[in-house]
């Protein structure tokens, strides 16, 4: 596994540097225990991933707005699903589904050996691409694409992780896990009708060992619903 890479972001995260370190201390206080993973939040700076409006609430433990109806997730669960991959192996190379703003896709990239990161929005795509320019990640792979395909030509992965709620496990990720693989996404309840249990949603854990997938349903969580085809 590769080190966290600081260099490259350092100098443009420096004004925000303590309410990033009170970020990852409340982390720890939630439970979030990898130092590696501890470390590369406490880089990467989140403030550049939102607009300037609601830049001052950029490391409050809470998901915000990013326009087009989708929102950057809260730092908790970034942990939490980088964490529940990267327990006991290394990340190896990774797909995200749901670039969003590009924030975990930044996370990801200081921890991992490759990153490729799909986003079915282009203009969200795009300001992902804005906002991590600077970053200079030259591990990280964003691709304009519906992640329920996920991506062929750069499989298999060792480690996927989506960012938006499905009803079921899409078939073509299944696909391209590698054996040993893990992949960490949040579910929509099965057969959940009208009403609030119809968003009832919880992080599952699929593991591809020797003879199949294993899943293992995890917190209850709050993310917007993976939507089909590219926009
Ligand atoms: N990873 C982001 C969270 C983004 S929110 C972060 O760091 O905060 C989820 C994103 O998934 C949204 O941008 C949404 O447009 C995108 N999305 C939804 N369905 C998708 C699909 N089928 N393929 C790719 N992206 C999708």
């Amino acid at each position: 596994m590769n080190g966290v890479r600081t260099q490259n972001l350092a100098g443009i995260g420096m004004t925000s540097e303590r309410t990033r370190a009170r970020m990852v201390e409340r982390l720890r206080q939630q439970g979030i225990e990898d130092e590696q993973l501890l470390a590369a939040m406490g880089t990467v700076p989140r403030h550049l991933f939102v607009d300037d409006a609601l830049a001052h609430r950029a490391y409050e433990d809470t998901s915000l707005p990013i326009n087009f109806g989708q929102t950057i997730s809260q730092p908790f669960v970034v942990a939490k699903m980088i964490e529940l991959l990267m327990r006991g192996r290394p990340l190896g190379r990774v797909l995200e589904v749901g670039t969003g703003c590009g924030y975990q896709a930044a996370v990801l990239a200081q921890l991992a050996h490759e990153v490729y990161s799909i986003e079915r929005i282009r203009e969200l795509h795009e300001r992902a691409r804005g906002n991590l320019r600077a970053l200079r990640l030259h591990n990280l792979r964003l691709v304009h694409g519906d992640g329920h395909l996920g991506l062929e030509k750069a499989a298999p992965f060792d480690s996927i992780v989506v960012a938006a709620a499905a009803r079921q496990t899409p078939q073509a990720l299944l696909r391209q896990l590698a054996p040993g693989g893990r992949m960490i996404l949040p579910l929509r309840s099965q057969g959940a009708g009208a009403g609030a249990a119809a968003t009832a949603q919880r992080l599952v854990l699929v593991e591809r060992g020797a003879r199949g997938f294993r899943e293992t349903s995890l917190d209850p969580v709050r993310f917007v619903p993976l939507q089909s085809g590219k926009a």
